[in-house]
């Protein structure tokens, strides 16, 4: 998990929540590790959990050293920076083919 990946988590209500990482921290609370963020989709919800609590790490959707990501700006709707592993398109940032976006 680093800043800018998309995760999936399950906060203490319950539910799932999905996340753009902002801040990767070793103590985030209680000394135990987590991560700061804000809902896809909903920039200014901004939420934080516990490391224990992420079910998945997605692609990452943003890269602060890429020059489109930084023209773009975190959790804009674009294809993700990172292309999938099973992309067939080159699998270049930002592939925009069936499989990546
Ligand atoms: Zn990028
Ligand atoms: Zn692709």
């Amino acid at each position: 998990m680093k800043v800018g990946d998309v995760i999936k988590y399950s906060p203490f209500g319950g539910g799932v929540r999905e996340v753009v990482v902002t801040e990767v921290s070793a103590d985030v609370k209680n000394g135990e590790p987590g991560f700061d963020g804000y809902l896809v989709g909903d920039p200014t919800h901004e939420v934080w959990g516990y490391a224990s609590q992420v079910i998945r790490t997605a692609r990452v959707a943003w890269n602060p050293d890429c020059a489109s990501c930084q023209r773009e700006g975190r959790g804009a709707f674009m294809p993700p920076h990172d292309a999938s592993r099973r992309c067939k398109s080159g699998a270049h940032a930002h592939c925009s083919c069936d499989t990546c976006f």
